[in-house]
């Protein structure tokens, strides 16, 4: 609060006349606030998996240095984790990259017909190997949507991996696209565990998680969906998650 003599405002204790000016600067704070728990998270993450290769470097140096069994195993766990330590960089990539277009609309005429089966293709060796069957169904027309290609590969990318991680146990995820005038709409449907609803608000934060132990088990980094919803606004589309717990998940992509 600034109190400056003014000609305007109510009269002061000594007659004099002041002006008295108000900025809320709360919102200020919560931006600052959220960078720097995002930068702490980021730093957490990445430092995990470097003070597990430090140990393993450690070990092979010394105590396992001439144990050829040994060496073998822990080379595979530090392969494991700079390979997670990339995933998560790409991903912190992708986020800063989006969020210094996010005030630009893409300006493609994406088919989503071709485009979903191209992802569907592209996640087949995944779904095999969790035994998970994804089933597609689509319109026989094109859908346009004014988008960005490889943007909205990345949204369902995400999406139908998700599913088949998390939703594992149900063997079966559904992608739908149904299209009429002006408007697509994308359904990706599991059948696994659900997620309990006081997390359905907030899991589209930046590395939240409803388990963090099962979501680092199922090799995520806590951002698939951030990087999601940033994709969508910026192409005016939205994000519904329905979920039950115990009967599965239902998260739709309107344009
Ligand atoms: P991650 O990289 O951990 O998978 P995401 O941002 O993609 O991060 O998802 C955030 C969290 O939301 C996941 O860790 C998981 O707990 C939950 N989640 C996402 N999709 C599903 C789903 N289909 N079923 C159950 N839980 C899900």
């Amino acid at each position: 609060v600034r109190v400056a003599p003014a000609d305007v405002g109510g009269e002061g204790p000594s007659g004099r006349v002041f002006l008295l000016t108000y900025r809320d600067i709360s919102q200020t704070r919560r931006i600052d606030r959220m960078r720097s728990d995002f930068v702490a998270n980021a730093s957490h993450e990445l430092r995990t998996p470097l003070a597990s290769l430090r140990g393993f470097i450690e070990t092979l140096e010394g105590p396992a240095k001439n144990d050829t069994k040994a060496q073998e195993k822990f080379f595979g766990i530090m392969h494991e984790q700079v390979t997670r330590m990339s995933r998560l960089v790409d991903d912190l990539l992708s986020l800063s990259r989006l969020e210094l277009k996010s005030h630009i609309a893409p300006e493609d005429q994406v088919d989503l017909v071709p485009l979903l089966g191209h992802v569907r293709d592209s996640l087949l060796p995944l779904a095999s190997d969790l035994d998970v069957r994804i089933s597609l169904e689509v319109p026989e027309e094109p859908v346009f949507v004014q988008g960005d290609r490889d943007e909205l590969i990345e949204v369902f990318e995400n999406l139908i991996e998700n599913a088949c991680k998390y939703g594992q146990e149900g063997k079966k995820v559904d992608v739908r696209l149904t299209g009429k005038e002006g408007q697509a709409e994308v359904t990706v449907t599991d059948y696994g565990p659900g997620i309990p609803a006081e997390h359905v608000p907030r899991i589209t934060e930046r590395f939240y998680r409803v388990n963090v132990e099962a979501s680092r088990s199922k090799k995520g980094t806590g951002l698939g969906l951030a990087i999601v919803k940033h994709i969508l606004t910026r192409h005016r589309a939205r994000l519904l998650i329905h979920s039950e717990v115990g009967k599965g998940t239902v998260f739709t992509v309107r344009f």
